[in-house]
Order: structure tokens, then C-alpha cells, then sequence
């Protein structure tokens, strides 16, 4: 499988002959290569998928698609261990994450495995002698561009669900993570998954990426990545008239009165933001706190900052490294203009000894006091990075949680019964976690965004929907 593309169940080498380079993060060691696939691969592999609609993988009933996709979620646990050291070296994610991401990638097949028979569309009561019944079809060709941050659990739910409906899929995986996705092609074909109905090809986004969002054989394309290029996607399907599914940023908050339960928050607020490096859509970087109790959480949450400990995937410990010298580059951006603009660093967590030279790594870094309009309070960091603002009361929390291009994901702290309910419905933002935080969790939970974060729902039955298409069929049936 190395530096090959996956199409119509065959690893073919890639039309370009060329490779790119796989780097571990942890330690800057080039590890292993995969295809730079290129538009004549992405070509190839669009007509596989054809072909595959047209012959065995089109005539699967629903029963037997999701039977294929049970079976794949049992292949992902055969080989789990496999998985786990694959995803933790490839996209330096700490062993905790790794195992965490393969658990759910099993759980979405498992989940679209099992929902795939139960989508029975409507019959609808119209004019006598007429029957009319409401179904729903696949697109046809789906289309995936997948980022490097969750890799496995993205293409889980995008891939799970579309194949679920009878979509056949073509992945572009990030160039930075593309591993396990190819791993994983190969048990796709041992469950019984006929040749063509998933193709993966690797490559950069501008060549491979952008080749699969404008070919014309596309029908349906799930996107998720930075809201910079998923309004490339949206421009490039609408030419083609083809739906797309848009994951992007989030600049998400946790908003927390004063009468919050602060030994349950505390904890959870932590996890949000130090998830991955801080690399999650959905990371809860905008700490929110009510004036009369700001000063005891600030101390609360740098107490455990100045604890956290960052260091090789391998050693587990709460931060792993950033992904690739750019990103790492733009994190500590953040941080340096941050200092310079005079926004007060509160805490910042420990590198690990003997960190390998050529390894990329930031220690997690609290920042307290930031001015509403700063950049550090707008845009997305995309690494450990926590910012702390004051507010006065509920409608001031439910105007600096609005107060963002963003809306992903929230987290509301109060025991007020009323106010939970309240805050929950102002707040802009497609999921709101009352008295917890899933950061990018929940299979069966409907995820997406507003405004800048994207449009569209992926996970639990709305995915389903998402990824088919609705067809009214009237029947006369007068004599
Ligand atoms: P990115 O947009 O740079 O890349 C994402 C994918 O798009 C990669 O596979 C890349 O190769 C491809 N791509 C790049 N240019 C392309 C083009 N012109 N045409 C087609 N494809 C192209 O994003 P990233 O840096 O990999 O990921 C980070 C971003 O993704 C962050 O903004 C993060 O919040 C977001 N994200 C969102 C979710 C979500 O579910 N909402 C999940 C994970 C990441």
C-alpha cells in the first residue's frame, strides 16, 4: 500500500510516479511515504465508483450494505492495536487519543452498519386513487476530503454514512494523515465491500483535493477542513450543481456562572482545549466566566496548566505534538503577537526532557484578561491554546458567546434550570453541551455549524439524510 492509490479494490501506483514523504511529528523522522495522487487518478477512480454503482455494489440491498459496514467496525477491533500505533506515529496523536479515535472509528460502522435498513422514507395522503410514497437515494459518487486532525473518525462518520445510503465513496485524505485511511482500505476489502465502492486517493488538496471537488462525475461532496478552503468546495460544486457538506472552524466557548458546580467544570474545561494538542474543531478555546467568581477559576484552571506535561506520542502524556512545522509555526505566531499585544499569560504547561531536536511541540498556554476584539479572542488557534474573559451577567454570556464568526460547538456551567435552557437557545452554535463537553464527540449526536463553522449535519441518522436524495414518486391508480 505504500505510495499507492486504492482504486477499484486494486493498489495501483499513482499516474504522477511520484511520492510524498511521511513524517512522524514526535520526532521529525520521515517514516514511510504515500502516492501524490494527482486529477488523472482522481479520474480513475471516479469511473471505478461508477462502474461499481452499475454492477455488484448497486444492487447490494440495505441489509447487505450495513451487514458490510458491521463487519468492517468488527475488522477495525480485529485490528485495533495496529490502528492505534499507525494513527499515534502519523498524526503524533498521544496514545490516550489514538485509541480513543480507532474505538470510535469501529463505532460509526457499527452505527451506520446498524442504521443503514432503517431509513423507510414516507407515504404521503395526496388525491383519491393516487399513491405517493416519499424515498430517498444515494447521489451516486460521494466525494470526502478529509483533514489530518481526526482522520479516522471524520472518514468514519462521512464514509460510514454515505455508504450506509449506497454512495460510492472516493477519499482524498490530508497529506499529512493518510495512513490508517489506506490501512483501512484493505480491510474494506476483506469485509466483502465489492471493488470501486471506496477509492482512496492521497495527495495535496490543490492537486488531488481539487480535482475531486470540481469533477464533473461527482455528485455529493462532504468537506471538512478550514472554512479558508471549504469555501473553495462550496464554490467549485455549485458550478457543477452538486450538494456539499461543509465541517469547518470553531472558535467555541464554555460559558461559566457563578454558580456553576467548578469541580465538574474545571476538569472538563481542561480536556476541551488540550484534546488533541488543541487541534479539534471543536476545541472550547473561549473560557468565559462570570466577574464575581473569574478570579478563583482563573487560578483554578492555571493551577492545572502549569501541570500539564507535553511530550512523544508514545509517552501518553497529556499533549502530543503539533502536526507539521506550519501549523506549529502559526501556533507559536499566535502566542509570540499575543505577548507583544500585551495579553497576560497566566500559565503554561511543561515540555518533556530529551524531546527529540527535530520534534514540533508548544506547551499549552492560558492567557487571562483578553480584550473582547483581540485576534487571540477571534480566530482559530488550532493548538493548546485557552483564552479567559470576564462577563457581567446571562445576556452579556449570551453576547460574547455569540460574539464570533464561529458556532460549533458550547459548553454552558450554571445549576440554574431555567438559565441552561435559555443560554442554550441564544447561543449560535449546532451543538450546546449543558454541565459537560464533547469535544468532537457522540456518534449518534447531529454535528455541524453556523455561520463560518459550515453547514450541513454529519453523525447520527441526519448524516443519512445528508448524504441522499429525496425523490417523490406519484402513482395514479384509477381505473
Ligand atoms: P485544510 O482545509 O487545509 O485541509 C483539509 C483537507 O482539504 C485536506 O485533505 C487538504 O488536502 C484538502 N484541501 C486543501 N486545499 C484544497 C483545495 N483547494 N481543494 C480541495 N481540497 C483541498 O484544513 P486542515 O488544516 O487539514 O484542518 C484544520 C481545519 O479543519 C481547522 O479549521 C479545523 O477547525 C477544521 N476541522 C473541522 C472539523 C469539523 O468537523 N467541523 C473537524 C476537523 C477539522
Amino acid at each position: 500500500m505504500n505510495g499507492k492509490v486504492f482504486i477499484g479494490g486494486k493498489w495501483l501506483a499513482p499516474t504522477s510516479g511520484k511520492t510524498i514523504p511521511v513524517i512522524d511529528p514526535g520526532t521529525g523522522e520521515i517514516f514511510n511515504e504515500i502516492a501524490d495522487g494527482e486529477a488523472a487518478d482522481i479520474d480513475l477512480a471516479v469511473q471505478a465508483a461508477r462502474r461499481a454503482l452499475k454492477g455488484e455494489w448497486g444492487k447490494f440491498t440495505a441489509v447487505e450494505r450495513g451487514r458490510a459496514l458491521s463487519r468492517l467496525g468488527q475488522k477495525v477491533l480485529e485490528h485495533y492495536d495496529e490502528l492505534v500505533e499507525l494513527e499515534s506515529r502519523d498524526c503524533g496523536k498521544v496514545l490516550a487519543t489514538a485509541r480513543n479515535d480507532i474505538k470510535l472509528l469501529a463505532r460509526y460502522f457499527e452505527f451506520y452498519g446498524g442504521a443503514a435498513d432503517k431509513v423507510h422514507g414516507e407515504v404521503i395522503p395526496y388525491q383519491n386513487n393516487h399513491a405517493v410514497r416519499v424515498v430517498r437515494q444515494p447521489f451516486g459518487v460521494s466525494g470526502h476530503i478529509i483533514p489530518w486532525n481526526y482522520p479516522t473518525q471524520i472518514l468514519g462518520r462521512s464514509v460510514g454514512a454515505a455508504l450506509a445510503m449506497g454512495n460510492a465513496a472516493v477519499i482524498k485524505p490530508a497529506e499529512d494523515a493518510s495512513l490508517s485511511i489506506l490501512r483501512l482500505a484493505e480491510l474494506v476489502a476483506e469485509a466483502g465491500f465489492p471493488d470501486g465502492s471506496f477509492n482512496v486517493v492521497p495527495g495535496y488538496g490543490t492537486t488531488a483535493g481539487a480535482a475531486l471537488i470540481s469533477h464533473p462525475g461527482v455528485n455529493f461532496v462532504s468537506f471538512t477542513g478550514s472554512p479558508q478552503v471549504g469555501t473553495i468546495v462550496q464554490q467549485e460544486t455549485a458550478r457543477n450543481y452538486v450538494k456539499c457538506v461543509l465541517e469547518l472552524g470553531g472558535k467555541s466557548p464554555q460559558v461559566v456562572f457563578a454558580d456553576a458546580n467548578l469541580d465538574r467544570a474545571v476538569p472538563a474545561i481542561i480536556n476541551g482545549i488540550i484534546q488533541n494538542a488543541g487541534q479539534t474543531c471543536s476545541a472550547g478555546s473561549r473560557l468565559l466566566i462570570q466577574q464575581e467568581i473569574y478570579d478563583d477559576v482563573v487560578a483554578r484552571i492555571a493551577d492545572r496548566f502549569s501541570k500539564l506535561r507535553t511530550g512523544q506520542q508514545s509517552a501518553d502524556l497529556d499533549c502530543g505534538p503539533i502536526i507539521n512545522a506550519r501549523q506549529l509555526g502559526r501556533v507559536q505566531r499566535f502566542i509570540e503577537d499575543a505577548v507583544n499585544s500585551g495579553a497576560r499569560i497566566v500559565a503554561q504547561g511543561e515540555l518533556a526532557q530529551d524531546l527529540p531536536a527535530n520534534g514540533l511541540y508548544v506547551a499549552p498556554t492560558f492567557f487571562a484578561d483578553v480584550p473582547r476584539d483581540h485576534m487571540l479572542a477571534k480566530e482559530e488557534v488550532f493548538g493548546p491554546v485557552l483564552i479567559a474573559m470576564p462577563f457581567i451577567d446571562e445576556a452579556d454570556a449570551i453576547a460574547l458567546a455569540n460574539d464570533t464568526e464561529y458556532g460549533l460547538v458550547a459548553g454552558v456551567w450554571t445549576e440554574n434550570g431555567g438559565r441552561q435552557q435559555r443560554v442554550a437557545e441564544a447561543i449560535n452554535s449546532g451543538q450546546v453541551f449543558i454541565n459537560c463537553y464533547g469535544a468532537g464527540g457522540g456518534v449518534e449526536l447531529p454535528f455541524g455549524g453556523f455561520g463560518k463553522s459550515g453547514h450541513g449535519r454529519e453523525k447520527g441518522f441526519m448524516a443519512l439524510e445528508e448524504m441522499s436524495i429525496v425523490k417523490t414518486i406519484v402513482h395514479n391508480f384509477e381505473q
